[in-house]
């Protein structure tokens, strides 16, 4: 269970974009997650209404993308989502090679809402 340490992390990016912003409150939060990072999305979800809580970031819309590993195949010349345990290109068989490793976790956007509104 490596999720709550990370979320807390993720919380913290967050709270700290907030205050830069003089934002009172966050709204939506997009997370990027890759699909061979081990860390499962529904955990996040949950560590991340607990921690956020009494901090701009409570209450915040979460919402993650889940990415796959790619790979690169050198005879078609194109990319394709890496398969479960083989490396080979669904049309042609060749190995391809890594493109991504699909263990991202990254913050994409941090929607947030500020005092001053405009009209
Ligand atoms: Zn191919």
């Amino acid at each position: 269970m490596h999720e709550y340490p990370l979320t807390k992390q993720l919380v913290k990016i967050v709270v700290d974009a907030a205050k830069s912003h003089n934002a009172a409150k966050v709204s939506a939060v997009r997370l990027v997650l890759g699909e061979s990072s081990g860390i499962i999305p529904d955990s996040v979800g949950m560590y991340f209404d607990m921690i956020a809580a009494g901090t701009p970031a409570e209450g915040a819309k979460l919402e993650i993308r889940t990415v796959k590993a790619e790979m690169h195949c050198p005879r078609c010349r194109k990319d394709f989502p890496r398969p479960r345990f083989s490396f080979a290109c669904p049309d042609c068989g060749t190995l391809g090679s890594p493109k991504s490793l699909g263990d991202e976790f990254y913050v994409e956007s941090v929607l947030l809402e500020t005092e001053e509104e405009e009209e």
